[in-house]
């Protein structure tokens, strides 16, 4: 059976509302999305000629706070994908406890072949689109799949032409227009942060253990190099053009260098070609998927040759590939917790533009760590009391959360 993107959330959050015996009731009110805005974008192109985009915002849940979650320029975005992705900001954020709800949204378009000036077009309309519908109290967007600062100041612009100045209506912002220092390594760091913890949990250390991480983008990078400083050795990367493998550790800081001039990690001197396939079978301690969802299944899960996953993508596993890797005996470390970090310090960037009071990143840093630890330390503790899996016991502990805050604030 093959589930589509919302389906497989629906599957493993079905997993936490088990082990927590809530009835059907819940399920339905937990699993149904608040609001889902689908708006139509038409935009004229520089050469004048009139193109037609559809964009999406899924608010799944707000019980803890204002709806939180980034925005997607994808050919692929549809509605399915959107409402799995915000439901899993729901859980993430719930998880790692900070006072937002889950909320995703996108525009169905390939960014790569639009201009600058018909990107910006198309993002003030989206804007100008969902503008009623999202606010620094309300629903704060934040950058995902090929959006970035750029797009995030122009939404801060369009949305404070028509409200006033509102630079807390959205997060990833460049540090010269209220953007946080820390930002960019957030998620990376988080991701480290998370497997030292389970690796000490388990009396091991992050020194000399092997990494093999697909992607080698915003998080992919930061992860690879954070490693690195921490004494532990990344023998395989990979983007979409390929991979890389050596088994005494890449010298991740000439990658970067080699990365840098020709955009891409293959045909870099000092390791093996390799397939991204390949990559995910590599023999190590971890494997990091950090580029696209499901790409752990059925078939790839059979593959992995690692003790740990590190779910640094969103939905890097299917049901069915989570189920192999656990019948295996491999520790998945799930999405909603490993990959925190990044929207820990989107709230971090939000606090600090409600305060009008930029924090040092050593703040932000030290902020983000005692986060990472804390939830880990709460799922660890589940997991151990409910003899389940580290994503059961991060679902149960989020599901709790969001339940408790729904119950509070009532019905009536
Ligand atoms: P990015 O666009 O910076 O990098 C993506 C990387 O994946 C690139 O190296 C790209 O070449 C590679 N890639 C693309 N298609 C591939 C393929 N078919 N095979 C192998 N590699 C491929 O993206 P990012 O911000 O690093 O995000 C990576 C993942 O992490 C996404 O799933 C994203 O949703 C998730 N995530 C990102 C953040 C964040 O703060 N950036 C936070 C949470 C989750």
């Amino acid at each position: 059976m093959t589930l589509n993107a919302y389906e497989t959330t629906n599957h493993f959050v079905d997993r936490g509302l088990e082990a927590l015996h809530l009835d059907q009731r819940y399920r339905t009110l937990l699993l149904t999305p608040a609001r889902e805005v689908r708006v139509e974008l038409p935009i004229l192109l520089d050469d004048g000629s009139l193109a037609n985009f559809i964009g999406y915002r899924v608010q799944h849940d707000n019980s803890r706070g204002p709806f939180k979650g980034g925005l997607r320029y994808h050919p692929t975005v549809e509605i399915d994908e959107v409402r799995s992705l915000a439901s899993l900001m729901t859980w993430k954020t719930a998880v790692i406890g900070i006072p937002f709800g889950g909320a995703k949204g996108g525009i169905q378009c390939d960014p790569a072949t639009l201009s600058p000036r018909e990107l910006q077009r198309l993002t003030r309309r989206f804007v100008d689109a969902i503008g009623t519908v999202i606010g620094p109290q309300v629903d704060i967007p934040a950058p995902d799949v090929n959006t970035n600062a750029q797009v995030m100041s122009w939404i801060f612009d369009q949305y404070s032409r028509r409200f006033g100045f509102a630079p807390a209506v959205v997060t990833g912002k460049p540090l010269n227009l209220h953007g946080s220092a820390g930002r960019d390594a957030a998620t990376g760091r988080g991701c480290l942060v998370t497997i030292r913890q389970v690796l000490a949990a388990e009396g091991k250390h992050l020194v000399g253990q092997r990494f093999a991480i697909q992607g080698f983008g915003n998080v992919g990078s930061w992860l690879a190099r954070l490693l690195v400083q921490e004494g532990a050795k990344v023998v395989a990367v990979s983007d979409v053009h390929g991979g890389l493998f050596s088994g005494d550790g890449i010298d991740i800081e000439k990658l970067m260098h080699h990365v840098t001039a020709t955009r891409a990690v293959v045909g870099f001197e000092g390791a093996h070609p390799i397939t991204n396939d390949e990559l995910l079978a590599t023999p190590c301690d971890v494997l990091v998927p950090a580029a696209l969802g499901h790409v752990i299944d059925q078939t790839t899960a059979r593959t992995v040759h690692a003790r740990y996953v590190l779910e640094a993508a969103n939905s890097p596993c299917t049901m069915e590939g989570d189920a192999v890797l656990s019948e295996r005996g491999i520790m998945c470390v799930p999405d909603i917790l490993a990959n925190a970090g990044g929207v820990t310090a989107s709230y971090f960037e939000w606090t600090q533009n409600i305060q009008q009071h930029a924090w040092t990143e050593s703040r932000v840093n030290h902020e983000l760590e005692r986060y990472m630890v804390a939830a880990h330390n709460e799922v660890e503790q589940t997991r151990r009391e409910f003899r389940c899996s580290l994503r059961t016991a991060a679902f149960v502990v989020a599901i709790r959360r969001v339940k408790e805050a729904t119950d509070a604030r009532g019905f009536d």
